[in-house]
């Protein structure tokens, strides 16, 4: 049976964009549904103060087309929300993709019909609701796009204004003159309270728990540097490619318990001048060995006591958890705001008990605020799918199945929703990535996939279970070999209250793609194709 489009793509950030490019050099029919009203999907919802990428924007930006990095000027190493939002627009005008891309409707159903093979997918603009037709659906709706409203009591009483990082308005927020509390230290958080300490009359920090903070030591670019990165391209990209996180770095073979501590601090030193997540890779074994990772936690333990003058606030800024657990946050800057008068860090460790009419309450203590930012992160990976109701074979529904947590095979697809793809999906490095990389790498194999079963006339590709299931167990005792259980993050969902506790991203990005390209080289073993 004819349907409206050979395929749909959720989602017009980087994922959709891409998408998007390569299903119509295979000739299909597609149409990209998006809820915002532009492209850009992190980069369009996260406009909050001091926003900006942590991995440097020469890496995060696609590699696809040489033509695209060699005319796209970068103006400093980590750019900000604006200008990556630009260069989404950029890339969006260049390669005429808006033709084919619906705003401002979401998403609502994905039902797929058994009998006519295909999936009808409801959306909502506004008022309007309408279905359409489609044989694939792609779902590139993002890791972090939905995000984790704080269940604190009290919020709706609250007199000031209200922001969350990931709905930040896009006009402009003036915050001189105010009080604003800034709720949540992790990189959204640590990155709003920097640019609000230079602004606000008085800004309150609210930590739960503390957080590794490295320098990123950002710099304007010189066009003589420029040139140079642009020339080294290829070789940075292939360098990308070998490392655990997909980030272009030396690759050090060394375990930090090797070398003395005077080396291994010369070590440390080195990365955190040159600043950036790559302090990480100092040594090979800093998230799978305990003792090595000991090693640099007080190394940035003791940045955090030299950097912060008053010892009370540095003792609370540090962090006892493993290093690297969590994602790392990079600023040069976050330690020493706390060493100005307009700016206090408050323990929420306990719980903050209300929010009261005139600001936030903890320990019996009211601190007065005319704003509050909520920083509290995201439902990551598994949230926004969970909102859309994809129903898949037999009437199952994919938020039941996931119950108990994210199942799948590969990130890309889940037995009993045949057709449908999850771009940088649970069970894939996303999250643990050089995402645009993780991005680029997915909708190639996805484009090869369907151009595999094109030449064949295939109609229909779904997992099998027993290839999910071993899957499963491979991604589990790749986890349990890190220390990436030993901490309450966000990619075990434990931020989000009642979420199942999965660690859902695959750590080491080359023997994920290495397994991913020979399963397709193998003709799709684990697949089934009719
Ligand atoms: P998104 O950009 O999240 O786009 C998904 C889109 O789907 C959104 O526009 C959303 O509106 C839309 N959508 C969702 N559900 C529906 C629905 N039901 N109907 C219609 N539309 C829907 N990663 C890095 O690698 N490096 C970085 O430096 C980095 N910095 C980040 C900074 C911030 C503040 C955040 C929040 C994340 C950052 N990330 C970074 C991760 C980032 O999410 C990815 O790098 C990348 O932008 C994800 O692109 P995407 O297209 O997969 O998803
Ligand atoms: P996050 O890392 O999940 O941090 C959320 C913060 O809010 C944490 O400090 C958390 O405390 C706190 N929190 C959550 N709920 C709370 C509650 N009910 N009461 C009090 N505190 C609460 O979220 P994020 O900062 O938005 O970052 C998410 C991810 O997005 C990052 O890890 C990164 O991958 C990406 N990101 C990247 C950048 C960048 O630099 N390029 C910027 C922003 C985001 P606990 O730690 O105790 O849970």
């Amino acid at each position: 049976m004819k349907t409206d489009f050979d395929a749909v793509i959720v989602g017009a950030g980087f994922a959709g964009m891409y998408m998007l490019y390569r299903l119509r050099k295979l000739g299909l029919t597609v149409r990209v549904i998006e809820k915002a009203d532009d492209v850009g999907g992190t980069w369009y919802w996260n406009r909050y103060p001091g926003a900006r990428c942590d991995i440097e924007s020469i890496q995060y930006s696609y590699s696809f087309s040489d033509e695209l990095q060699q005319e796209w000027n970068w103006s400093e190493r980590y750019a900000t929300q604006s200008e990556i939002l630009s260069y989404a627009n950029h890339v969006v005008e260049k390669l005429s993709l808006r033709s084919d891309m619906q705003f401002g409707s979401t998403v609502e159903t994905t039902v797929f019909d058994e009998t006519a093979y295909h999936w009808n997918i409801g959306i909502r603009s506004g008022e309007i609701r309408e279905f359409l037709t489609c044989r694939f659906c792609i779902m590139a709706t993002g890791c972090l796009s939905t995000p984790n409203e704080p269940v604190v009591p009290g919020l709706e009483q609250f007199a000031g204004s209200v922001y969350h990082t990931a709905d930040w308005p896009d006009t402009s927020v003036d915050f001189r003159n105010q009080r604003v509390a800034v709720l949540g230290t992790g990189s959204s958080g640590i990155q709003t309270a920097v640019a609000l300490a230079a602004v606000a009359e008085h800004l309150t920090v609210f930590q739960r728990t503390p957080n590794y903070v490295v320098p990123d030591a950002n710099h304007a670019f010189e066009s003589e540097q420029l040139a140079r990165v642009k020339a080294d391209y290829p070789a940075i990209r292939a360098q990308a490619k070998l490392c655990r996180n997909g980030v272009a770095q030396e690759i050090v073979a060394l375990s930090a318990l090797e070398v003395s501590q005077t080396e291994r601090n010369r070590r440390y030193q080195e990365r955190w001048d040159k600043g950036g997540l790559t302090f990480i890779g100092a040594f090979s074994d800093l998230i799978l060995d305990a003792a090595a990772n000991k090693t640099v936690a007080d190394f940035v333990r003791e940045k955090i006591r030299t950097i912060v003058q008053d010892p009370a606030t540095a003792k609370l800024l540090s962090p006892t958890s493993t290093f690297g657990c969590k994602r790392l946050c990079v600023s040069s800057s976050y330690y020493s705001i706390f060493n100005r008068e307009n700016v206090a860090l408050v323990d929420t460790s306990a719980g903050v008990d209300e929010i009261s009419e005139r600001g936030l309450i903890v320990a019996g203590q009211e601190y007065p605020a005319d704003s509050i930012v909520l920083a509290t992160g995201f439902d990551a990976m598994t949230g926004t799918l969970n909102r859309i109701r994809i129903v898949g074979k037999q009437g199952e529904a994919l938020k039941n199945r996931w119950n108990e947590g994210p199942t799948g095979y590969l990130g890309l697809m889940i037995s009993g929703f045949p057709n449908l793809f999850t771009i940088t999906g649970p069970g894939s490095p996303s999250v643990l990535s050089n995402v645009l990389m993780s991005i680029e790498y997915h909708v190639n194999w996805i484009s090869d996939c369907l151009k595999f079963m094109s030449d064949r006339k295939f109609q229909v590709i779904e997992p099998r279970t027993q290839a999910e299931d071993e899957w499963a167990d491979e991604v589990a005792s790749i986890v349990d070999n890190t220390l990436y259980r030993t901490c309450n993050s966000w990619y075990l969902g434990v931020n989000v209250p009642g979420k199942p506790k999965k660690f859902m991203p695959y750590p080491g990005v080359p023997s994920y793609e290495s397994r991913c390209s020979s399963i397709a080289k193998n003709n799709y073993v684990g697949f089934d194709f009719s």
